[in-house]
């Protein structure tokens, strides 16, 4: 399916030339894709006909299909389905500074985090740069409103599909589309370092989370496989590496997990970890999954766990929790492959 979605600015007026057409008609298409919005080729009133039968036998403009919708406080989790039959969710959060759109980048998970309701199913398939996009629209069209900021923690691992969201950063980071600012968009990975490294050349600007969910190996190895084929002394050398580059700050990822990952040791061992590096942690509240071993902590472990950071000098913030009840909140997204017994 090669869908008008999936080309960046540059990639459509370049594909234009090659056809013996302009810039100009490029930039045009592009504007009545993503400021006017409209649905089909037929629309775009100032091109000429032989160029909307030409889109129209040559590209799709299909969006995505739009299953259910759960609304809760300040969040509603939008459930869709896609071409061939695969359902992802996205999850919009309002937050003071603005509408925050949490996007899938796959279709299921190979990252087997034990605690991560998303990696249920495994990976199907990548998801096009088109269905990243389609999301965003799909949600804007839906609240009639701007989103200001896009986070790729959704069901999926970014760095596991890097070329699409790359793709689609570009995209929705075009003044002369979506205009989402690069510095509002946010890329989320368990850890793949040779990722990171490509990411830190590139100096897009875009902010960097890092899942890390442990202050050691022992722990890590135990929820996150991934920790066995890259360590946490290997993921921190490369998290430095990047500082270094970019000059930017990286965040961490940190759920507390009863018993597991949450005592004071943890915390003290966790701000040795960290120290001197330019991050902030983002110390995250477990959602409880279908996955029962794992259990919440407690509110005063995770304020003794918060303080202890403080007083080490570690930047911290708790996050606010978005979304449980209509489990829409972090690791609780699934998706849903299409098989034909199962639509
Ligand atoms: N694969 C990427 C993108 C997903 S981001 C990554 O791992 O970063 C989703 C975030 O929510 C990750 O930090 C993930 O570890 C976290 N998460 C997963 N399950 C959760 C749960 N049940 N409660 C809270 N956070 C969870």
């Amino acid at each position: 399916m090669n869908s008008i979605y999936n080309y960046s600015l540059k990639d459509l007026q370049d594909y234009f030339l090659d056809i013996g057409e302009t810039k100009f008609r490029a930039s045009q298409v592009f504007d009545w894709l993503y400021i006017k919005r409209v649905k089909t080729f037929n629309e775009m009133t100032n091109l000429k006909k032989d160029l909307i039968k030409y889109l129209n036998s040559n590209f799709s403009m299909e969006g995505l299909k739009l299953i259910k919708v759960q609304e809760d406080v300040d969040v509603k989790k939008y459930l869709f389905e896609l071409y061939d039959g695969n359902k992802i969710e996205a999850v919009l959060m309002r937050h003071d500074y603005g509408n925050s759109l949490c996007v899938s980048s796959e279709v299921g998970c190979n990252m087997g985090c034990r605690f991560c309701e998303s990696g249920r199913l495994k990976k199907v398939r990548d998801l096009l740069s088109f269905e990243l996009v389609l999301q965003l629209l799909a949600v804007e069209e839906d609240i009639k409103e701007r989103v200001s900021h896009v986070v790729l923690m959704g069901i999926g691992e970014p760095f596991d599909n890097y070329d699409n969201i790359m793709n689609f950063i570009k995209i929705i980071n075009d003044p002369k589309g979506i205009n989402i600012g690069i510095r509002h968009i946010t890329v989320s990975t368990c850890g793949i370092i040779p990722k990171i490294e490509k990411f830190a050349e590139e100096q897009t600007g875009v902010n960097l989370a890092i899942s890390l969910h442990a202050p050691n190996d022992e722990i890590r190895n135990k929820i996150m496989p991934i920790n066995k084929v890259y360590n946490i002394e290997k993921l921190i050398r490369s998290v430095k590496e990047y500082i270094n580059k970019t000059n930017r700050r990286v965040t961490f990822e940190y759920i507390l997990l009863k018993g597991i990952n949450d005592s004071k040791e943890n915390a003290e061992e966790l701000s040795l970890l960290l120290k001197g590096i330019n991050c902030y942690v983002n110390l995250i509240p477990y959602n409880e999954t279908s996955y029962l071993e794992y259990k919440t902590s407690d509110r005063v472990t995770i304020s003794e766990f918060y303080d202890i950071l403080k007083k080490n000098n570690i930047s911290v913030t708790i996050r606010k929790e978005f979304g449980s009840k209509v489990s829409a909140a972090c690791g609780q997204l699934r998706s849903e492959h299409f098989t034909e017994s199962g639509r």
